[in-house]
């Protein structure tokens, strides 16, 4: 049987990981027909957006898509190109596993964490008011008559929303997805004691919805107590649930304890669709030089495997992945503290060698 995904290989250094993620997940026998779309800085010109409509309809019919990075060109009419695809689609959950591979550089071992992030409200809902326009002065007058003095008239205003619906959905993902991968505990990042209405909505719910899964331990920890204990003992972490702007800055600080953007992968998933891409950017100066690291989008496309219900191909790659880290030879630069003695492989080296191992294990 062959998989129909939408391939989006992004731009600046997409074109080269996605590349390299396609030829390795066609090397693990999984049959997959691609409907190639492009997005992104190269197709501005064209279609004066770098997110034509073409895109959203192919991820819509496939359900599925792999994702390489898009640079959000300034003056777009974008605040991001990759929050409106997430938007437009109700990519509702963000799935970040931050897990340490022996090999890599990192101040950590044994870290293991997944972080499920709520992706569509809380402070990026996008309800801003500009500092001294008129909407702004309504909403400061309404604030000054409900609340008192609270608000400077010289006050820009960013709108914090937690819905209990969105809470529910988030927080039931992240012990679905506890069930379905075997993890034993799900921890809710908050800061409850001081936003009672949002962040206290967003922890009751996830209290009530804990009590339909006794067999998953759940705890919570406010969000500054737990970026101290991420520092001190990240092993004792699990899945991770956090609504959005937590989940973005503690996502990123897990990516640092297991080594960086090169191996952090990711999935936006929504009731009945998923794009699976990594963490990073474009990082448009690397474009063309086969350089950068292509394991965040190659496990990234591990994940897609795993959601495809093709497990076994899933821990083969994430395997082969992990022999080519561990025996060092064949990494990119910035899993390569001393690049002097030996240099670092390109992006389509490092595809060769997981596809040896792949074909080793045959
Ligand atoms: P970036 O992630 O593109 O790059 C930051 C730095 O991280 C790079 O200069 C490089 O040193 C390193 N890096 C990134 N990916 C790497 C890899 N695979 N291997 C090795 N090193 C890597 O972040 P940025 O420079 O802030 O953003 C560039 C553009 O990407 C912006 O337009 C931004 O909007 C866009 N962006 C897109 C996504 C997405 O498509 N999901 C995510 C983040 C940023």
């Amino acid at each position: 049987m062959a998989y129909s995904v939408t391939l989006i290989p992004g731009d600046g250094i997409g074109h080269e990981i996605t590349e390299a993620t396609k030829r390795v997940l066609e090397a693990t026998g999984v049959v997959f027909n691609w409907e190639i779309v492009y997005a992104g800085a190269d197709v501005m010109d064209k279609y004066g957006t770098p997110l034509p409509n073409y895109v959203l309809e192919s991820i819509r019919k496939n359900r599925i898509a792999l994702k390489g990075p898009i640079t959000t060109p300034i003056g777009t009419g974008f605040r991001s190109v990759n929050v409106a695809l997430r938007k437009s689609l109700d990519l509702y959950a963000c799935i970040r596993p931050c897990k340490f591979y022996p090999g890599v550089p990192s101040l950590y071992k044994g870290v293991d964490i997944v972080i499920i992030r709520e992706n569509t409200e809380d402070l990026y809902a996008g309800i801003e008011f500009e500092k001294g326009t008129p909407e702004a002065a309504k909403l400061i007058k309404l604030l000054t008559e409900t609340k008192g003095d609270a608000v400077r008239l010289d006050s820009g205003i960013s709108i914090k929303v937690i819905s209990e619906t969105g809470s529910r959905r988030i927080v039931k993902f992240a012990f679905e997805y506890a069930r379905t991968y075997q993890r034993k505990k799900v921890t809710a990042i908050h800061k409850a004691n001081i936003m009672k209405f949002s962040d206290g909505l967003f922890l009751t719910v996830a209290r009530e919805v804990a009590e339909e899964y006794p067999d998953i331990e759940f705890e919570d920890r406010l969000v500054d107590n737990m970026t101290m204990q991420l520092v001190k003992r990240p092993q004792q972490f699990d899945v991770v649930v956090a609504p959005n702007l937590y989940g973005d800055i503690i996502s990123d600080l897990c990516a640092g304890l297991v080594g960086g953007l090169g191996v952090a992968p990711g999935a936006n998933v929504g009731e009945d669709m998923a794009v699976f891409e990594p963490t990073h950017g474009s990082a448009p100066k690397y474009t063309g030089q086969n350089k950068v690291n292509p394991m965040a989008m190659m496990l990234s496309g591990m994940m897609m495997l795993h959601h495809l219900g093709e497990s076994k191909a899933a821990y083969r790659l994430e395997n082969a992945i992990a022999e080519v880290i561990a025996e060092g030879k064949n990494i990119t630069y910035d899993l390569k503290p001393d690049t002097a003695s030996e240099p670092p492989a390109g992006t389509s080296q490092v595809a060769d060698a997981v596809i040896n191992k792949l074909v080793e294990e045959n």
